[in-house]
């Protein structure tokens, strides 16, 4: 594949970007091949600069249910630019938008719009610890909640463990209150509450964990810590950036019929524009400013051309339930063929789905927490990768997140997607 343009941008790019890219995932450095440059995409495929096309399993991390650049998006939208690109004052379009997210999901009856999914989780955690007057959070080893300072915290691998920061620049003092626990791990949880109880403003979750690769919260998992945190006074807080209005309209939520106190989304609800979202119960929402003492702001949030494209998207994804539907079945269509020649080839791998998500792991599994998903072998995914990308497939450039359909995507495109994998895989065995 020639991948000669990219490459010379790449070159350029590395001078004057930190790694010639805007977000680390992009750089390609764990499946060690340098980025491809992308140009343009429509429906199911994206095109780069050299002019290869690839299926993309990507869309944009999540959002691009429709795919790429649906015509119901995009119509008239050049007259909602005309009439004005931003005013930071309120526009009928946000009212809208927040009505529309509170009457769609379960647990959510007021929500603030902000610009990206790191801003909502950020808001969230503030919101949750004025409303409860603590500092201590509980987050899980393996969820990504954007890049906080106080949610950019693993752990060192089993026990709980105190928050020590995952990136240099985050003082020790600003985790001291985040608490580390492993996913799926209800004991961690409780015995955290019998030491800290008291403390414990908030757990915030990933319902279905995308950003270890795809890892589904077991049921007794969730039920346990709805449970513990109405009987602590604790807030529950769903972050649903990559799972609402994705695996089902009303998000995790919905599927597992729990309902937190809080919950945050991001990427779909702006359907491929820079949108962020958090809300929750009235009561819990009441605390922020203007009307409670919690500050958040934003010049740009509500912004109207975001406001205008989410909001279409989510109409579509209302009017449409069916969509839902058929996306699982082509996940579904994906799983079995991968499950197939895995098994054909003996590979030491396994593809895990929950509704449109997936990811194939290269080891035995089971995968339910961080500890099991670190036990892959990511060279064999790097490996993986560029005899897909070879293929003209573009899968995520890493083995810890999912893979991505979106109704774009045809039975054809899948079937082809399966042979590559055959190949690909009997290719790196
Ligand atoms: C992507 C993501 C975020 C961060 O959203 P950004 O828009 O990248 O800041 C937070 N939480 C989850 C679960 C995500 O998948």
């Amino acid at each position: 594949m020639n991948l000669k343009k990219s490459k010379n941008i790449y070159d350029e790019a590395i001078k004057y970007i930190p790694g010639g890219v805007n977000s680390p995932v992009r750089a390609f450095k764990s499946v060690g091949a340098d980025p491809a440059f992308i140009k343009s995409g429509h429906g199911n495929k994206i095109e780069d600069e050299d002019g290869n096309t690839y299926i993309d399993y990507i869309c944009s991390w999540g959002p691009l249910i429709l795919g790429h650049s649906d015509e119901r998006l995009i119509e008239g939208i050049e007259d909602i630019l005309r009439n004005g690109i931003s005013f930071g004052l309120p526009t009928k379009i946000e009212v809208d938008m927040a009505k529309h997210i509170v009457e769609s999901y379960n647990g959510v009856e007021m929500v603030r719009m902000v610009n990206s999914g790191t801003e909502a989780t950020m808001s969230a955690i503030r919101v949750a610890r004025g409303y409860t007057g603590r500092d201590k959070i509980i987050k899980f080893e393996g969820c990504y909640h954007g890049h906080n300072d106080c949610l950019l915290v693993k752990s060192g691998s089993g026990a709980i463990t105190y928050g020590v920061p995952t990136s240099s620049g985050v003082p020790a003092d600003i985790v001291k209150n985040t608490i580390v626990c492993r996913y799926n791990n209800l004991e961690d949880v409780k015995k955290t509450f019998e030491d800290f109880g008291e403390d414990i403003a908030a757990i915030i979750l990933e319902p279905v964990a995308g950003n270890m690769g795809v890892v589904p919260a077991k049921r007794e998992f969730l039920e346990g810590l709805r449970k513990i945190t109405k009987e602590n006074g604790s807030v529950l807080i769903f972050d649903e950036v990559i799972t609402g209005f994705r695996i089902s309209y009303g998000g995790a939520s919905e599927v597992y019929g729990i309902e937190p106190d809080m919950a945050c989304f991001g990427k779909i609800i702006g359907g491929g524009f820079p949108v962020g979202a958090y809300g929750g119960k009235k009561e819990i929402m009441e605390m922020v400013s203007p009307t409670g003492p919690v500050y958040q702001a934003g010049t740009l949030s509500g912004n109207p051309l975001a406001m205008h494209v989410g909001y279409r998207n989510l109409k579509i994804l209302k009017e449409n339930k069916n969509i839902y539907k058929e996306l699982e079945e082509k996940a579904i269509m994906i799983e079995e063929g991968i499950r197939k020649n895995i098994e054909e080839l003996n590979i030491n791998a396994k593809i895990v789905r929950f509704k449109s998500m997936l990811t194939l792991f290269f080891g035995k599994g089971p995968f339910e927490n961080f500890d099991d998903v670190q036990s892959c072998d990511t060279e064999m995914y790097a490996k993986y990768f560029n005899e897909m990308l070879n293929r003209g497939i573009m899968l995520p450039p890493a083995q810890f997140e999912g893979m991505f359909l979106s109704i774009a995507h045809t039975k054809e495109d899948i079937e082809y997607t399966i042979k590559a994998n055959y190949e690909a895989l009997k290719a790196i065995k």
